[in-house]
């Protein structure tokens, strides 16, 4: 058979599980392929508490799971009158409006006063060199706080991460003002689970503006959704419940103060360095995250998975701090690598190694090769389907009559003269029509009524697969003998 009439199927892997559904997080959550520690101290004694877990599971996990959705259940009723309506999105909202009016008007300030050399510039618009290192190095630390924190250990649990890294990531994380990892954990859990519908906080199907801030302006309506995401391991990590209730004495401290003492050490000024590292640092690390949201669910490369609006784009994924390969993220949400190849540019997976080797990151989860290849391989026949529908092959095999080869020899004698029929492996050509052979029509004529499955195949010229490909364009019937 011409293999380019009978495409092959996908190996019985038709309906393969939607890339999001895994991101439910279970109530009781399965061991990953973990990693071990240098010292396996700490993955040891998680072990442990996991096996106390399972003693004791049965009934008093089924009467946590209540507990559970109880207490959802009266977050969802408390969002809906004042909690989250009022109380959080409001002021962030406010606040975020405010620092890009802030850093919109110092850069055109700062353009209208360099445009205008007869006068010397203030002192507030030339920051030492230092200054704007530190602002850039802040920018990356805000980034890390959040892709290595905030998103791959408290959003996914893709490592364990020792007492002192978490409060580390913590403290960086209110340097960059998103939130408390709680809040972030569960806007970022729904997105996983619902993405591109309605209950995803960031719905990348609203549009860019929506995905990338627009949807920080907008009060997030009451999301009955939301009881579906376990968060339970949140709120027994005492970090992360630390974080939550000092939030604003957080914000206070790590995003204002810390930066204008390093202003006042570097340039002599406190404001200077709180609106430099603090607002601008803040800005540039903002942009740089939200593109994930925005731009990395629009228009790019689907390597791994088409169920979603997740995409690849390599230029982007150079200020994303290696959270660009968000295809490959959504495909396999819970990997600690979303850059999964060891050259892939990803400095957060580099960061989690350089942790794991220095002891302070464990368990580092990574997705079975062979699932990454089955994934890529799905893709590439999707990919393959879609080109191939917009080719033509020719007539399929249950189209063709049925000849046998007396037939063939009535037929092309029959037609001698004023058609060119030849027999090609079992399938009959009709190549009257086809002026382009290099060997003109004469040549081809010589065949006439002849099988020239041998001189095609190479005892006379070995032809290319384009030309294989033509053959099918010809056929006429399949000789049965
Ligand atoms: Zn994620
Ligand atoms: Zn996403």
């Amino acid at each position: 058979m011409f293999s380019v009439s009978s495409p092959s199927s996908s190996a019985g892997l038709d309906t393969p599980s939607p890339d999001h559904a895994s991101t439910v997080l279970p109530q009781t959550p399965a061991d990953p392929s973990p990693r071990a520690s240098p010292t396996n101290k700490q993955s040891g004694d998680v072990n442990q508490r996991r096996r106390k877990n399972v003693v004791s599971g049965g009934l008093k996990a089924a009467a946590e799971g209540v507990m559970e959705l109880a207490s959802d259940a009266q977050e969802n009723a408390r969002g809906t009158q004042k909690g989250e309506t009022k109380g959080e999105w409001l002021p962030a909202a406010i606040f975020i409006f405010i620092s890009h009016v802030l850093v919109i008007s110092y850069v055109l300030a700062f353009v209208v006063a360099y445009l205008r050399p007869s006068r010397p510039l203030h002192p507030f618009f030339t920051p030492s060199s230092s200054l704007i290192g530190l602002t850039l190095v802040s920018a990356w630390l805000n980034l890390l706080g959040v892709t290595a924190g905030y998103h791959r250990l408290w959003s996914h649990r893709a490592y364990r991460a020792s007492f002192g890294l978490r409060v580390l990531l913590a403290i960086i994380g209110l340097m960059s003002f998103q939130g408390s990892a709680r809040w972030w954990a569960l806007k970022h859990r729904l997105h996983h689970r619902f993405t591109d519908t309605p209950s995803d906080p960031y719905d990348a199907t609203r549009g860019l503006w929506y995905s990338h801030m627009g949807w920080l302006f907008e009060a997030p309506p009451f999301n009955p959704k939301r009881r579906l995401i376990n968060m339970k391991d949140l709120d027994q990590d005492v970090v992360v419940v630390f974080q939550k209730r000092y939030l604003l004495w957080g914000y206070l401290i790590f995003g204002g103060i810390v930066p204008g003492l390093i202003g006042l050490y570097t340039d002599g000024s406190f404001w200077l360095g709180a609106f430099w590292i603090g607002f601008i640092g803040r800005f540039i690390s903002w942009h740089c995250i939200w593109t994930i949201n925005s731009f990395s669910h629009w228009e790019g490369y689907k390597e791994f998975s088409t169920f979603s609006s997740a995409v690849y784009v390599a230029l982007l994924n150079l200020v994303q701090n290696g959270e660009g390969h968000h295809n490959y993220h959504h495909a396999f949400v819970r990997d600690y690598r979303h850059g999964h190849r060891w050259y892939d540019w990803d400095p957060t997976k580099w960061m989690i190694n350089l942790w794991w080797m220095l002891g302070m990151a464990t368990d580092l989860y990574e997705v079975d090769q062979n699932q990454v290849l089955q994934a890529k391989a799905l893709t590439l026949e999707e990919e393959a389907a879609k080109v191939r529908a917009l080719a033509k092959w020719g007539p399929k095999d249950a189209d063709l009559p049925t000849w046998t080869m007396q037939q063939f020899e009535q037929e092309a004698a029959k037609y001698k003269g004023k058609k060119i029929l030849m027999r090609y492996r079992e399938y009959v050509l009709d190549v009257t029509s086809f002026n382009d052979h290099p060997g003109g029509r004469a040549y081809l004529s010589a065949y006439h009524g002849r099988d020239i499955t041998r001189a095609f195949e190479g005892e006379i010229n070995l032809h290319t697969q384009a030309a294989y490909n033509m053959t099918a364009m010809y056929r006429v019937a399949i000789i049965k003998e």
